[in-house]
């Protein structure tokens, strides 16, 4: 029975299973299975080299282990190199490899290539990397990035590029990579540089955050008759990667939209 999972630390919240298990469905995958793994921080290292041994061909990796599935690897992509972090990592002949799609998923999850464009991020943690990286990778102009704590900001700028700002002004791409939004809608508009009449300043929205409702910034967005791109099509998309990967077969993405659009 070929075995995948998500890591991370809680993980009860993840949609990653119910999208992976709609995913086996709709290609007739019956063996497959894909199981939560809460693994706290000081048994991660031990517990990822243990899963090939019990079944597991690959794992998705989420917060608080992206750093330490880099670290733990034996081989890791160029991206998940240069972004610091892997969220997908594949175990074959006892060999760990690491890869970041996150950073190709938000790429595939864009309406349009970031080539030329100007995009604001908000964040400097995990994800803001990753986002940074993917659009400096593909030709966007500028890349400017707001976070609460403006080291952090200056930090990833000074390691990645772009340049990191102390307020927000319109641009072509938008892209919400703070936690700020998952349990308190009320807070975007308190704690992120922007108003929802801002919203209308940029050509599409992106916010990372996804919860079962709408997030507060994709409604005000969509309000606004911004193009909007939510979490769970990122999750689905960098999902999507990791789905090929291990199981050789072209990703349902449908399939994976419902599952994880689905309840947890
Ligand atoms: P992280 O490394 O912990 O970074 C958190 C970021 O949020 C930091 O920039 C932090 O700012 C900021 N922040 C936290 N609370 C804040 C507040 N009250 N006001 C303003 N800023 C605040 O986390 P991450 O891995 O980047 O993830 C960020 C979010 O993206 C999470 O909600 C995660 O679930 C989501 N995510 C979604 C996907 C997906 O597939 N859809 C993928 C990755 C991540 P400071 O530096 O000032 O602390």
């Amino acid at each position: 029975m070929p075995r995948l999972g998500v890591l991370g630390y809680p993980v009860a919240h993840s949609r990653s299973p119910a999208m992976h298990e709609a995913a086996f469905r709709a290609l007739s995958l019956e063996d497959w299975r894909y199981q939560r793994l809460p693994v706290p921080p000081e048994l991660f290292s031990e517990t990822v080299r243990a899963l090939e041994g019990a079944g597991f061909l690959g794992a998705n990796v989420t917060i608080p282990h992206k750093q330490a599935a880099l670290t733990s690897a034996d081989e890791a992509s160029a991206a998940a190199r240069a972004i610091g972090a892997a969220n997908t990592l594949s175990f074959a002949g006892g060999r760990i490899e690491a890869e970041n799609t996150d950073a190709p998923g938000l790429l595939a999850a864009l309406p349009e290539p970031p080539l030329g464009r100007s995009a604001l991020v908000l964040g400097a943690g995990g994800s803001a990397r990753a986002v940074v990286w993917a659009l400096l990778s593909q030709g966007a102009a500028d890349v400017r990035v707001w976070n609460r704590t403006p080291a952090r900001a200056e930090a990833l700028c000074a390691e990645l590029g772009g340049h990191a700002v102390a307020t927000a002004a319109g641009a072509d791409l938008l892209v919400n990579c703070t936690a700020v939004g998952l349990r308190d809608p009320a807070a975007t508009f308190k704690e992120l540089p922007l108003s929802a009449d801002s919203l209308r300043n940029y050509g599409c929205v992106v916010d990372l955050v996804y919860s079962e409702a709408e997030t507060a910034l994709i409604g005000a967005a969509r309000r606004a008759g911004v193009a909007v791109v939510d979490g769970l099509e990122i999750l689905v998309q960098q999902g999507a990667l990791g789905f090929r990967r291990w199981t050789g077969r072209q990703a349902p993405l449908d399939a994976m939209r419902e599952g994880a659009r689905g309840s947890p």
